[in-house]
């Protein structure tokens, strides 16, 4: 098996944008875009778990909640949807909101919802490039302008919108109310170093997201035991033998591939459908150079098998 270059889908968004450099070549003379969503060849197969996207805002995302597993199952659909956010640009003064200031009640949730003012009692956050945020299946949330996010996300795309800023697209507020948790979230998460160029940006039950930040002209293998998916956000070189630019999204299971860097280095998002990060994902490959051979040298670059990689001292980035 070999990792296969993801397709890419471009979704129209009243609250997108033109611009989608450096993350997109495509030229979208009038029309916003907002998602950039990458799927693997066969129209994602019936067994995929997860999805990974870019989201580009020019204005506010509507307020919104999205089911668990449990209520989605209830309403046919395979899982809920619960959200990773990993900030990749953001204008001065971009937020995001996840969770509510305080507790409410339903009557005053309804009542918040039907007149907009539950914008001012969401938990809105500064985002700058590099956040982190989890966002649980029931956690009432949105998206500010001037952001560009890679998301990672139960392959679910159930959306009960609460507050739209205005627009005319439909609300859902019965629903929301009937999933949403009406209290504060606490979603920010700090990025935990693994080893020197691999870091652990956040786990949940669903999806476990790594940084990887691999140094110029270095060869590397990548093993992914499970449904993966890549994304490059900085920097360049070669996965497998497909060229790897910024804004390539690549997909993966059981599979395994060299990663060769680039002169600037590059800098790669993994998302792992699995609760924490995998033992052996990055590794060194056997060296070539036979002439000191050590007795059973060591080729993974990470703690060796049985060890924890959560126990491992960590560093925020
Ligand atoms: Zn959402």
């Amino acid at each position: 098996m070999t990792i296969d270059r993801a397709s890419v889908r471009t979704i129209l968004k009243p609250w997108g944008r033109l611009d989608l450099g450096p993350w997109a070549s495509k030229n979208h003379q009038d029309s916003p875009v907002g998602e950039i969503s990458f799927d693997c060849g066969e129209e994602g197969g019936p067994d995929r778990l997860l999805l990974l996207k870019l989201l580009f805002t020019g204005e506010t995302l509507s307020i919104q909640v999205h089911p668990d597993d449990a209520i989605a199952k209830s309403m046919g659909m395979k899982s809920g949807k619960s959200e990773g956010w990993y900030v990749l640009a953001a204008e001065d003064g971009a937020q995001v909101a996840v969770g509510l200031k305080r507790p409410l009640t339903q009557l005053e949730f309804r009542n918040a919802a039907l007149d907009g003012s539950i914008d001012g009692l969401l938990d809105w956050q500064d985002a700058a490039a590099g956040d982190v945020f989890y966002v649980p299946a029931g956690t009432v949330h949105a998206i500010g302008a001037g952001l560009v996010i890679a998301e990672i996300q139960q392959r679910n795309d159930t959306t009960f919108r609460i507050w739209d800023h205005g627009r005319s697209r439909e609300l859902h507020i019965d629903q929301a109310i009937a999933v949403a948790r009406l209290e504060p979230a606490s979603s920010r998460k700090l990025p935990r170093h693994i080893t020197v160029e691999r870091a652990e940006l956040m786990s949940c039950p669903f999806f476990t997201l790594e940084r990887l930040d691999l140094p110029a002209d270095t060869v590397w293998e990548l093993t992914a035991s499970r449904e993966s998916w890549a994304l490059v956000v900085a920097g360049g070189g070669a996965i497998g033998s497909l060229t790897a630019r910024i804004g390539d999204g690549f997909f993966a299971e059981a599979d395994r591939a060299d990663i060769r860097v680039g002169p600037d280095g590059i800098v790669l998002l993994i998302a792992t459908a699995a609760s924490s990060p995998a033992i052996g994902l990055l590794s060194k490959p056997p060296a070539k150079d036979l002439s000191k051979p050590g007795p059973a040298e060591a080729t993974s670059y990470l703690a060796g098998p049985g060890v924890d990689p959560s126990r491992l001292p960590g560093v925020s980035l």
